[in-house]
């Protein structure tokens, strides 16, 4: 306002020359006005070259008036109340009497009817003569204030802030608008009350915030799209999650080969295919897409077996071809399931992905993982430097399982079985640390170590029982390795040992990388005087052709099928046949899982030539084991 004071002094007023008007007072009036033409408010003074000229409201309210400060009229004065009396009355004299006492008299000329009229809040147009009397009652009041612009922009920031947080898009959207049309519409009816609060600030913010909050949201939008055109991850990792609501990532299996045979126009319309049926699926109708051939949806919870037969009703709708422009593809489908409800969205998005990615790789329709599992997660990081720990601590030992020679009736060997008592977590079963041992690089350490103990217990019990034979399991990771032979040969060496005492199990599993190293590998191994013996057999991934390629030397069936051979005809039938098989290939045939006497007995009637199972030892550290094969206990068994 100052500087429109100032512009409005300096360049528009001319004051009558003193010769003109003598002594008389100089006041003037003036009106700062809107732009429906409403008055708005007054300098209190008006200094124009060097010289202050009070506002006539200040003049009237016997105020000097500051060039600086500012007013507004008081707008609860009715302008239709202030009396007015015409030149006759008042000079005839004929006026009531008192009317004019303690009353300041302002005489106007003729002239004043044909002034322009100015707006007064509340009463349409008045004389500006109203104004200066409104203008004085404020201003004897003490009412004018210019509160400034910073109390409307404190009540921009703190309003927009609240609107800001309002969780429902809608109910936002109607808050900010709310909010912006008081603001606009505040500084008017402020006004109404003698307060005069700029709103140029506060509006310049708003115009700021609102292009900011544009430019980030078309900003999301554009990060938030997947190059199919469907929001992506992001997007969902940004979307506010119902209570009870799974995470569902969905990974079409071989999704970019199909890409790579499709013309690049027609991705996006492959992608929204492969959505549109997760959406009449899953009756959900937002499927983000994320890389490749990873969808996910957000989906009330249901209970798992209802989700596992939704999920393969869902394959079922994928088992047609997709047709993408003249182009089909056969498709499958798994999925990741996410219910760890009290995770934030993200750490749920990509335990869904993981999840999903399990169930690809193991070709199962559904994976779940726990939140406990992923509380594992740290730990495995650091499995590394534990392993390493557990072997030196003693944390890591060996457990000893004792094997039965149906033949001679006695123990002729024992398997090895890697233990691991961790202090913080306890006991750790082997097949869970041992495939993490295997993705953290560390399994040759933890082989070559549980080889050297083997070698000492054996070494141990040659005493004790003569041509005492120890069973090592080689893992899948390992068994194709060139460095497997080189390592074997020194420990040999070094040990001075005769290999013929050992028995080397492998698996066979998918995890075999090179089938051709891993068999030259194992027959040099046999070549050393290893004996060869193919583990757990019946549940591989081709036992039989391992078998036939793989000159091994004894055959462990599975206790899946041992255990079942009392209660199950074709499990009984299977094993017989097993044992059958492996005798006509000249093989020696172990049974694993040995639980009861009726099932060791009937395997010694079907020629079974070693057993093993906790019918006749558990596996036991080094002392226990020993005593277990010179007690009581076994010969309870030979009996
Ligand atoms: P595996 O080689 O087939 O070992 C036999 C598993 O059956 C052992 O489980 C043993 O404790 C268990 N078992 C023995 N008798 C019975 C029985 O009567 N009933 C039942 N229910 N189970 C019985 P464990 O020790 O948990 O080992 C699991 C797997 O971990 C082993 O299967 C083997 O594949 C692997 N593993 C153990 N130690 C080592 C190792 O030093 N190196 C490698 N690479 N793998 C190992
Ligand atoms: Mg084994
Ligand atoms: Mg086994």
């Amino acid at each position: 306002m100052p500087a429109n004071i100032e512009q409005f002094s300096s360049k528009q007023i001319q004051i009558p020359a003193r010769e003109t008007i003598g002594n008389a007072r100089v006041v003037f009036s003036g009106w700062f006005v809107n732009f429906l033409h409403y008055a708005q408010g007054s300098p209190s003074a008006l200094s124009v070259n060097g010289k202050s000229y009070p506002a006539l409201a200040v003049d009237l309210a016997s105020g000097t008036g500051d060039p600086d400060s500012y007013f507004i009229p008081n707008f609860s004065v009715d302008p239709d109340s202030i009396r007015t009396i015409s030149a006759d009355q008042l000079l005839s004299g004929q006026l009531e009497s008192g009317l004019l006492t303690g009353r300041s008299v302002i005489v106007t000329g003729d002239n004043l009817s044909s002034e322009a009229d100015i707006g007064y809040f509340g009463h349409g147009l008045v004389k500006p003569l109203a104004l200066d009397i409104a203008g004085a009652a404020s201003v004897s009041a003490g009412r004018s204030a210019n509160v400034g612009s910073l109390p409307l922009l404190a009540a921009f920031v703190l309003f927009f802030w609240l609107c800001s947080r309002i969780r429902r898009p809608g109910g936002r959207r109607l808050a900010y608008s709310a909010v912006a049309i008081t603001l606009l519409l505040s500084p008017a009816l402020l006004q109404t009350v003698g307060i005069y609060a700029p709103p140029s600030t506060a509006l310049v913010a708003t115009g700021v915030y609102a292009a900011v909050r544009l430019w980030s949201k078309w900003r999301r939008q554009v990060l938030q799209t997947s190059a199919s055109g469907l929001p992506n991850f992001v997007a969902l990792s940004d979307a506010s999650l119902p209570a009870n609501h799974d995470i569902i990532v969905a990974v079409i299996g071989r999704y970019e080969e199909f890409l790579a045979t499709l013309p690049a126009n027609l991705h996006a319309e492959c992608a929204a295919q492969v959505a549109r049926r997760f959406a009449v699926g899953s009756g959900v109708e937002q499927i983000f897409h994320g890389e490749n051939g990873h969808f996910a949806w957000i989906e009330r919870s249901w209970p798992i077996d209802q989700q596992t037969e939704h999920f393969e009703g869902m394959r079922a709708l994928f088992s047609a071809p997709l047709l993408v422009g003249g182009h089909m593809f056969d498709t499958n489908v798994h999925f990741g399931l996410d219910r760890n409800y009290h995770l934030d969205v993200v750490t749920r998005l990509n335990t869904a992905l993981a999840s999903a990615n399990e169930a690809l790789k193991a070709g199962r329709t559904i994976a779940q993982f726990e939140a406990s599992g992923l509380a594992d997660a740290p730990w495995e990081l650091s499995l590394l430097a534990r392993i390493d720990e557990g072997m030196k601590n003693g944390d890591i030992w060996l457990a000893y399982q004792p094997q039965w020679d149906y033949r001679a009736g006695r123990i002729s060997g024992a398997e090895a079985l890697v233990r691991w008592n961790d202090p913080v977590r306890g006991p750790i079963r082997p097949d869970a640390f041992i495939v993490q041992a295997e993705k953290a690089g560390r399994i040759d350490a933890l082989t070559y170590w549980v080889i050297e103990e083997a070698i000492t217990a054996t070494q141990a019990m040659a005493s004790i029982l003569p041509g005492f034979q120890m069973s090592i399991n080689l893992s899948a990771q390992l068994v194709d390795k060139p460095s497997l032979l080189s390592s074997i040969s020194e420990i040999v060496r070094r040990r001075g040992i005769d290999c013929r005492q050992f028995t080397i199990e492998v698996t066979e599993t998918a995890a075999v990388y090179n089938r051709p190293a891993a068999v030259q590998n194992l027959q040099q191994l046999r070549a050393m005087g290893f004996r060869l013996a193919i583990d757990d057999f019946g549940t591989g991934e081709s036992s039989l052709l391992y078998l036939a390629e793989l000159p091994s030397d004894e055959l462990k069936i599975d206790q899946h099928f041992v255990s079942r051979i009392l209660s199950g005809e074709r499990e009984r039938e299977i094993v017989k046949s097993t044992i059958s098989l492996a005798h006509a290939l000249r093989q020696s045939v172990v049974a694993e899982g040995i639980e009861d006497r009726a099932t060791f007995d009937l395997l010694s009637r079907m020629g079974c030539d070693t057993g093993q199972g906790y019918f006749i030892g558990r596996p036991e550290g080094f002392e226990q084991f020993r005593e277990t094969c010179m007690g009581s206990r076994l010969r309870e068994v030979g009996s």
